[in-house]
């Protein structure tokens, strides 16, 4: 068997990138890193991709108005460098580094991520913790998703078939906040299991908290049980013992129910104690 014909139109401008997504059967091709497999695989059907590549103004990384603005065509790796200050720019290099290798770095983008949605991967479960936006055109006009409504199954988003996402919004992270990333990778390309966290500590107490477990269930879920547990405690190992085990209890009702269970409970309660310690200390390190 040999690969499929693709039909493929190279955009230079916004206008038509929409024109031609407007049959509602045209894909975008961005870094093309999950892309480019899909469509050359031996017995896929004929397609048409409309790629982005030449459109300038989507290589557009800008903070205004208390949020970070990612563009269609911002790279991977321009979250390696410190193009991002504070904790946000902390966040966004740990992750960045689990990513791939650094070819696809250099030429996946971080939409092309978000509009994929592996339920494992990275940037999902960042916009997720981080309540980003999801900006989404098409040529009927402009809408904002918030992340949590976004991601809707396994590579399954609210996007429309005629929609490009144009924009992600990720809100900048106050003073006092650490970061924290733990992931089970085991040699495979996405993680097993994961867990985020960002934890806010104002006069001494814990005001603001998001812990996101990654692969517990069709796409990153927010652990709203163990964030209500640390609102209002102080950041100790007791307050982060108890959310990691309230999350694994609470938190993980999409994993599947089978024998594997507990184990997989266990596995989020030890990332989610991780990620939670990772946090506090980059809270300790900016007090
Ligand atoms: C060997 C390997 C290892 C990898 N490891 C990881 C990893 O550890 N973690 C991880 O998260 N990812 C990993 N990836 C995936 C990588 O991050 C991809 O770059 C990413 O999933 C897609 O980004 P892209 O720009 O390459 O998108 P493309 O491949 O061009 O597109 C992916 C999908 O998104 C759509 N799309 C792209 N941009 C837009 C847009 N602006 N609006 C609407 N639709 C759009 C496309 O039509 C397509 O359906 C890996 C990939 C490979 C090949």
């Amino acid at each position: 068997m040999t690969s499929a014909a693709v039909d493929y139109v190279a955009a230079r401008c916004v206008d038509e990138v929409l024109a031609a997504l407007a049959d509602g059967e045209t894909s975008v091709l961005a870094g093309g890193q999950s892309l480019v497999p899909e469509v050359t695989r031996p017995g896929s059907p004929p397609c048409r991709l409309v790629d982005i590549n030449r459109v300038a103004e989507f290589d557009t990384l800008a903070e205004t108005g208390g949020f970070l603005r990612v563009g269609p065509l911002v790279r991977h790796r321009t979250f390696e460098s410190d193009a991002v200050g504070g904790a946000l720019g902390d966040l966004l290099r740990v992750v960045v580094q689990q990513i791939g290798h650094p070819p696809i770095r250099a030429r996946g983008t971080m939409l092309g991520s978000l509009a994929y949605a592996h339920p494992a991967a990275e940037w999902p479960a960042v916009a997720v913790t981080l309540d980003a936006q999801i900006v989404l055109e098409g040529v009927t006009g402009r809408r904002t998703v918030p992340a949590e409504s976004f991601f809707t199954a396994p590579f399954t988003t609210a996007r429309r078939p005629d929609e490009l996402l144009v924009e992600a919004r990720f809100p900048v992270l106050p003073e006092g906040t650490g970061i924290g990333y733990a992931e089970d990778r085991r040699n495979s390309i996405y993680p097993q299991a994961a867990a985020m966290a960002t934890i806010t500590v104002t006069d001494g107490v814990i005001s603001a908290a998001a812990l996101c477990l990654v692969n517990s269930g069709p796409s990153p879920v927010r652990a709203r049980a163990a964030e209500s547990a640390l609102l209002g405690a102080t950041l100790s190992d007791a307050s982060i013992s108890a959310a990691a085990r309230i999350a694994a209890e609470q938190d993980t009702a999409r994993l599947a129910d089978d024998a594997s269970r507990p184990k997989q409970r266990r596995a989020y309660q030890v990332l989610a104690r991780r990620a939670l310690s990772n946090a506090r200390e980059r809270v300790a390190r900016c007090a």
